[in-house]
Formats: structure tokens, C-alpha cells, sequence
């Protein structure tokens, strides 16, 4: 039987960098979506679209409103959700007070599983339909993280965060043990479904060098995983990670050494860094995230997207709550726009909508599944409405192209912009079983 479907509405995607390829914006301005078995089976005009299609097929009418790729949240802690803001700390004394108490409770499989369900909850709310996801220390947690997303039939990256020093008792683990639990999840999920396992230190200052010794040991026993960790984000944070790997040149160079630096590696933040470790970045193939949200409320520094640029080391965009501010990626788009502006650095719409949906793709190794709408992509779209506000729809009543209208959607838009989110071309929604 054939589960065809179309959806009308205002095509926006991309087919390469704005920055790095003209025309790589794909704008349809009463375009159609043809899905098939939860893939893009085709995308048009709608006039020949609707005329070509087999008699009888569904045709979801957003007419009005601008259908894109489902947004692309690269690094993001769920167990954090309940830290959200909390108030004025930097990085450091932040995770002591804030977040480690938190995360402590992942220990409970059922506190787990609530957080996990409130958490996808919101994202898909906010148009977010795939994310690089930090889960606790627990076990536990990764397993209630992927079952919820599993359920969804959500395409998820996540993995047990790996921390045996510098943290207190209820969140940190043993280097034999981390290792032991971390291939135990993998056989268990990595590529289940639409699942993926991601090798998740969480940061050098609290990993012992046999346990990232270990974490580069399970990613060459397991090729095609990610890695996931933190990077250069705040200065108290650099010297104290000097402190410890006295004999690294740079804060890079310690994951480097332990075979960290490679493809589909991803580096929240990434803000203080050399044209040198820039290099590094590039040669190895990993990616930077940028969380501006997050380096904004803690105080940590402004991202140098040009310098990224400039080397050839991917990019995507996400939002870091806890230290984030928002589960939004209009909102975390908002915010780079801001950031970038603090540099007196270019940043526009394009770069906006690129960053959250096709260059994450990237950034993750994903863009053969993810991130725009060609043929044979996951149908994973959302749908947003410029009648969401009284003033978005009066600011974009009066834009006269669609980077100005996309620029609107970033400024001013959030949750309340995503009328609709779509999974594999079915409504996303919370499951009852
Ligand atoms: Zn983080």
C-alpha cells in the first residue's frame, strides 16, 4: 500500500553553504512535498506537483507558511533540562552547583524517563527533529534517552557521558567501567532504527588519560560512531585543563593524542582557539558548535565563525541547555546573529537556516539522511507560520524577498512559529504506549 503524501507550502532549503556556493538557497514559493514511505519522494512547483500526483493522495495545505527541513540541535544536555536557568555562575562553578546536583538524579531510571519524555517533548515543539545529545554518567539515562526516542522514531545521537575525576561521587564513573558500560550501550542502540551512539567524554578536566585513552579505543572498535565533548569555552576552564595535561601545547591537543580529533567528532564551543588548532580541526574532519545561548549566559566568549569558515572545519548550531537559554534554534539562530555582530562579523538568515539544518547535517556526517528536501532524504520537516504573532506577521507582511522573511522568522520567531513538526512525514507526537 502506498503511504504517498503532499504538502503545500513555501519550499526553503539548501543545497550547499550559502557562504561557499551561490544559489544554494532553494525557494519554492508555492512549491509541494511529496512524501513517500518517510522519504522525500519529490519536491515542485505546485501546480505541476498537485497535477502530477496519483489520484486520491493527501494533500496537507499550509499555504502561507514556509515548510523547511526539521532543525538540527548538535550539542544539547538533556539531563539538564531542570538547570535551565539557574542563576549567574561561569562554567565552572555553574557545573559544581548546578548541574552535578542535577544529573546526580539520572541515577534513577524513572526520573530518567520522565526528563527524556518532557525533553523530546520540547524540542519537537520547537521544530527540533534531530539532536547530539548528552545524557548522565547512569547507564540508565542512555537507555531512557533512546527508548523515548526510539518510540518517536526519532533520528537521535547520544551516548553515556564518560567522567572518572574532578567530579563528585553520584556523577562519576570508573575508566574500566565507563568503557564496559559504553560498549554495552553500544551493541545495545548504536544504530538501532534511526539511532546512533556517540563516545561522549564530557571534557578533558574530567577524564583521567587512561579513560580517553579508552574513549579513542571504543571509537576504532566501533567505526562510524560520533564523539562528543567540550572544547576551549571558557578561559578559567583552558588554564585549569593546562594544569592538568601540562605536557599538551594546546587544549585541542589532548584529544588529539587519544585519537578524539577525527570525522564525525563534534566540539561544543570551540570559541578559544589558534589558527593552528583551527588546522587541526579542519585536517581531521571534525566539527565545531556553536551554542551561542549558552556562551552568552555563562559568559564565556564569541564563537569566530569566519575563523571556522576560513579553515574548512564544519559548523553546526545548538543550543546547550542547560547552559543554554532556550530549546529553540530561531531563538539560538537570534543569538548567533548577536554574537557575530559583537565580532562586527557578517551573519545572515542564510547562515542562519544553513547552520540548523543542512551544514549540522554535515557537521554530524548525516547530510545523506538529513537536512534538506532531496530525494530520498528522511522526511523529517516542520512547518512555520508567520501568522504566529501579531507582530511577526506584520514585520514579515512588510519583508520583500525570503532572506528578509527568513530573517524575521530568526528575530523575532520561537516555539510559537512551528506549527507543525514532521517525523519520517508523520505528525510528531508524544506515544501513548
Ligand atoms: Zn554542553
Amino acid at each position: 500500500m502506498s503511504t504517498r503524501k503532499a504538502f503545500r507550502g513555501t519550499l526553503v532549503d539548501f543545497t550547499d553553504d550559502p557562504r561557499a556556493a551561490a544559489g544554494a538557497l532553494r525557494h519554492i514559493e508555492d512549491g509541494l512535498l511529496v512524501v513517500n514511505d518517510g522519504r522525500v519522494e519529490s519536491i515542485g512547483p505546485a501546480a505541476a506537483g498537485l497535477a502530477a500526483l496519483p489520484a486520491g493522495t493527501p494533500v496537507a495545505d499550509h499555504s502561507g507558511s514556509l515548510i523547511l527541513p526539521g532543525f538540527i540541535d548538535a550539542h544539547v544536555h538533556y539531563a539538564q533540562t531542570d538547570v535551565i536557568a539557574s542563576h549567574g555562575k561561569q562554567l565552572l562553578d555553574w557545573l559544581t552547583d548546578y548541574t552535578f546536583p542535577a544529573e546526580g538524579r539520572f541515577a534513577d531510571a524513572a526520573h530518567a524517563a520522565m526528563v527524556a519524555e518532557f525533553f523530546l517533548d520540547e524540542i519537537l515543539k520547537n521544530g527540533t527533529t534531530t539532536a547530539a545529545v548528552f545524557p548522565t554518567v547512569h547507564p540508565q539515562s542512555v537507555d531512557a534517552f533512546f527508548s523515548a526516542a526510539q518510540k518517536r522514531g526519532l533520528r537521535m545521537i547520544a551516548g553515556k557521558v564518560m567522567m572518572d575525576v574532578n567530579a563528585p561521587d553520584p556523577v562519576r564513573d570508573e575508566a574500566e567501567q565507563s568503557y564496559a558500560d559504553s560498549k554495552a550501550l553500544i551493541e545495545r542502540w548504536h544504530g538501532r532504527d534511526r539511532l546512533l551512539y556517540a563516545v561522549t567524554p564530557r571534557f578533558a578536566a574530567t577524564s583521567t588519560e587512561r579513560q580517553l585513552q579508552l574513549a579513542g579505543q571504543l571509537l576504532d572498535e566501533h567505526p562510524g560512531m560520533h564523539m562528543q565533548t567540550h572544547l576551549a569555552e571558557n578561559h578559567d576552564e583552558i588554564k585549569w585543563v593546562a594544569e592538568l595535561f601540562p605536557w599538551s601545547k594546546s587544549y585541542l591537543g589532548i584529544y588529539e593524542k587519544f585519537g578524539l580529533v577525527r570525522e564525525n567528532a563534534l566540539y561544543a564551543h570551540s570559541i578559544h582557539l589558534s589558527e593552528a588548532d583551527w588546522q587541526t580541526m579542519a585536517r581531521a574532519g571534525a566539527a565545531a558548535v556553536h551554542c551561542p545561548t549558552s556562551n552568552l549566559f555563562l559568559g564565556s566568549g564569541l564563537f569566530n565563525l569566519d575563523a571556522a569558515n576560513a579553515s574548512g572545519t564544519a559548523v553546526a548550531l545548538a543550543t546547550d541547555v542547560g547552559g543554554g537559554t532556550s530549546f529553540s534554534m530561531l531563538r539560538t539562530m537570534h543569538e548567533a546573529y548577536k554574537v557575530a555582530q559583537m565580532g562586527h562579523r557578517p551573519f545572515t538568515s542564510l547562515d542562519g537556516f544553513y547552520l540548523a539544518t543542512l551544514g549540522g547535517a554535515r557537521s554530524l556526517g548525516l547530510a545523506d539522511k538529513i537536512g534538506n528536501f532531496n530525494p530520498g532524504k528522511e522526511a523529517d520537516f516542520i512547518v512555520l507560520s508567520p501568522k504566529a504573532t501579531p507582530l511577526i506577521e506584520r514585520r514579515y507582511g512588510l519583508a520583500t524577498d525570503i532572506a528578509q522573511k527568513l530573517f524575521v522568522m530568526m528575530m523575532l520567531g520561537d516555539e510559537r512559529a512551528v506549527a507543525a513538526t514532521y517525523i519520517l512525514g508523520e505528525p510528531a507526537r508524544r506515544p501513548t504506549i
